[in-house]
């Protein structure tokens, strides 16, 4: 039977806990969007969301989800028939070279075991073998939120520059934003795609790019069709501190609220508490037994660890029993790792004693479930934790 009292333990890789001082921030009136104290709201989040990216230079924030900031990647910088390059991390990665065909693109789309990030080795072989410089752009997926495991963008970047190749950098920070150390600007990321219910704690509706200077220069011959998504009147509005729409006022005060949340802690630090409550999380899944999904010890994610079952065990049927017994979500396994892994979020608004409480309460639920395991897991993850 379900607990009822007590918070709900969303553990999910995104959507995130919401602060209740975010939650709080958002119960305000909405204000009149072309009126001063709206001005004053938009410089504000437009100001201080860059650090977060790292970067120094304009992030276009829309009101949509991560998909919508995805396709603003593509349609701003790219004309149809346009190759790409882009690596079979995971889901999300699948999804977004779905995308790029879909608006007409034509993908070269690296095959992979989702289990290790993009192999640098391949794009620097991929890139220099392109003598004609055919492939306009390369796409990564950071963070796959459906594997645990990470991309290593700066070694990424390295590979292009010494194919010495112009392909633009489209990357999806989309799991990692805010949790996972990220810097767009010095490591000569193009395009940063990302959105706002994972790192940044907030509820779903924000969709992010960071864009480059050579990003803004591909964006005046890029011909993909594109409307709501092009940067360039909201780049515009943006410097007036406006936006050529309707915004989504409560959710950017809820963005101003995350951001000094962040700032408060200090983003190097919020890096270091991720990255200790993954390691936590890892000592747990190894201590019971069981097998962390990321097969490369440079990839594991600080956001979420996806742990693999033998095929004897129903990864959907454990998350069933944590959530009737518990009240607590986990992430499903997506695409060809349906009911083979469940996955832990450990990112956003999270503590040691949180992580704690979840890996107690998927103990219990593996032990429930009749997945065998050694119960010193949880041991395992709390020494971690008292360091
Ligand atoms: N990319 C990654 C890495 C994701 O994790 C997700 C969603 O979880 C998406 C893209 C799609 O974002 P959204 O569901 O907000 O459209």
């Amino acid at each position: 039977m379900a607990a009822n009292s007590g918070r709900h333990f969303l553990q999910i890789p995104g959507p995130t806990n919401v602060p209740d001082s975010v939650l709080r921030a958002m119960a305000q009136p909405t204000i009149d969007h072309r009126g001063p104290d709206f001005a004053e709201l938009a410089q504000d989040v437009l100001r201080r969301v860059r650090p977060v990216f790292g970067t120094d230079r304009p992030v276009v924030i829309y009101p949509s989800s991560g998909t919508g900031a995805w396709e603003a990647a593509l349609v701003n910088t790219l004309s149809p028939g346009d190759r790409v390059l882009a690596f079979e991390t995971g889901h999300f990665a699948t999804l977004w070279r779905d995308m790029a065909e879909g608006l007409g693109l034509v993908v070269d789309f690296v095959p992979g075991d989702w289990r290790r990030g993009v192999d640098p080795a391949v794009v620097a072989e991929r890139l220099a073998a392109d003598e004609q410089h055919g492939i306009a752009a390369v796409m990564v997926v950071h963070n796959e939120t459906s594997t645990g495991v990470t991309s290593r963008v700066p070694e990424i970047r390295a590979a292009i520059d010494e194919a010495n190749h112009p392909a633009l950098l489209l990357v999806d920070t989309i799991s990692s934003l805010g949790s996972i150390d990220y810097r767009h600007d010095e490591w000569g990321v193009d395009v940063t795609v990302s959105c706002s219910q994972k790192g940044l704690m907030l509820p779903p509706g924000l969709g992010f790019n960071a864009i480059s200077e050579k990003a803004l220069t591909a964006a005046e011959g890029a011909r993909l069709p594109k409307s709501y998504w092009n940067w360039t009147p909201i780049l515009e509005a943006n410097e007036r501190s406006f936006f050529p729409y309707t915004p989504p006022t409560n959710l950017l005060y809820g963005l101003r609220e995350a951001l000094s949340l962040l700032e408060a802690e200090g983003l190097p630090n919020v890096f270091a508490r991720h990255d200790r409550h993954a390691e936590a999380t890892r000592a747990a899944v190894r201590a019971w037994g069981l097998e962390v999904l990321c097969a490369d010890e440079r990839e594991h994610s600080s956001s979420l660890t996806a742990v693999r079952l033998g095929e004897e065990h129903d990864a959907n049927k454990v998350r069933e029993v944590i959530l009737d017994r518990f009240d607590m979500s986990l992430g499903a396994g997506l695409g060809k790792l349906t009911g083979r892994v469940f996955r832990i979020g450990h990112l956003g608004d999270f503590n040691d004693l949180t992580l704690a409480g979840t890996l107690a309460g998927v103990q219990m639920g593996l032990e429930l479930s009749g997945v065998p395991i050694d119960p010193n897991g949880l041991q395992a993850a709390l020494e971690v934790l008292r360091g």
